[in-house]
């Protein structure tokens, strides 16, 4: 969909990405980066956010052939490490559209074409996909039989990095660490996410760190790194302003009554364009620097905002997420999910505007 009229934009600074970039890179010791862009870049823009890091960065993560696809369509020129799992139907595009794949099973040996670039993914307790660390001589084995495979790298998921101090991520951490005895003649070992970069400085983070969510400003879990910067903010403008009376109801269900005689802002953006109704109730944002309380429940394309005794002009900016409104944590908290699935939910409704700054 081509957004001629958008009711809202996101405003995605693109150097404040880069600086994220430099950032884990220092805490890492200088690992190198591989930028996870999938989900067209937690919908910041994969093809722009790509674009704008390349020179800074070693290595773009998709999770299918496809967003590969699409990359290359648009000229993004690093290597691209598919995280998916190859097929019959798209293993000829690995090599049409020179994308590296992902072999987390002993099939896909024999699904890739020749030539074809691969990781091997090690499955040391995330549960998805990749191998056993019981597998790694058979694994070894399959690796030097198929040369006509080119093996450019080996890893494994952390599934418990978002939050300091797991045991699991140290157990995880050394389980990978042993099977690399049998891989010491591969180039490129990784395995930290931006958790794991950002909670656990002290890992051994092996050749290269993988970051989606923190170059975009955030991470997961419960500790907050301030010192990464939101790239995003989410806006729209008030459509239409009116008076409301006390005892007034709001929206389906009537969820919300008014508590006082005030103002009401109708603003074009709700569920279809990517605000949790289960934010309902519970949202704020924010019209010139002001706080206004999101009431009665979010609809698919509008929420409504008690003013109190403020007439917001109409077509005034409101800004639903960043800058001086709640942040993708505080939304995160309050519809009780992480900040991954708070950006994957912005819709295509939502236009993107990017700035070098
Ligand atoms: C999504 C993903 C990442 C990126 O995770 P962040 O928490 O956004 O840094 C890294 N590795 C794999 C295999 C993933 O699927």
């Amino acid at each position: 969909m081509k957004n001629n009229f958008p009711n809202s934009f996101a405003h995605i600074r693109l150097e404040a990405i880069t600086r994220n970039i430099k950032k884990i890179k220092e805490r890492t010791g200088g690992k190198k980066i591989l930028s996870v862009v999938k989900c067209d870049a937690y919908r910041h823009g994969a093809a722009e956010v790509s674009k704008h890091i390349e020179e800074h960065i070693d290595w773009l993560a998709v999770a299918t052939v496809d967003e590969g696809i699409e990359l290359r369509m648009k000229g993004i020129k690093k290597p691209i490490l598919i995280f998916g799992v190859p097929t019959y139907d798209n293993a000829a595009a690995y090599i049409t559209h020179n994308l590296t794949a992902t072999i987390s099973h002993v099939t896909h040996f024999s699904i890739l074409m020749d030539g074809t670039g691969y990781h091997l993914n090690f499955d040391t307790g995330m549960g998805r996909l990749g191998f056993s660390p019981e597998q790694r001589e058979e694994v070894r084995t399959l690796a030097v039989m198929n040369q006509r495979l080119v093996c450019k790298g080996i890893y494994s998921h952390y599934a418990t990095a978002d939050d300091p101090g797991s045991d699991f991520a140290t157990l995880q951490h050394k389980r990978f660490k042993s099977l690399l005895n049998s891989f010491s003649e591969v180039p490129l070992v990784h395995m930290s996410n931006t958790g794991a970069a950002t909670n656990y400085p002290e890992f051994n983070h092996f050749d290269m760190v993988r970051t989606g969510l923190g170059m975009l400003g955030y991470n997961s879990g419960e500790t907050r790194h301030h010192w990464l910067e939101h790239a995003l903010t989410w806006k729209s403008v008030a459509t239409q302003v009116r008076p409301i009376k006390k005892g007034d109801v709001v929206s389906y269900s009537s969820t919300w009554s008014c508590p006082e005689d005030g103002f009401l802002a109708t603003i074009p953006v709700g569920y279809g364009d990517g605000i949790p109704r289960s934010l309902s109730n519970k949202l704020y944002v924010t019209i010139d620097e002001k706080q206004y309380p999101q009431v009665g429940n979010v609809t698919m394309d509008y929420i409504m905002v008690f003013l109190g005794d403020d007439k917001v002009p109409v077509g005034a900016e409101v800004t639903l997420l960043g800058g001086t409104s709640w942040n993708a944590y505080n939304w995160a908290e309050a519809a009780q999910t992480n900040v991954h699935e708070i950006f994957t939910n912005i819709t295509p409704r939502v236009d993107k505007r990017y700035s070098n700054d």
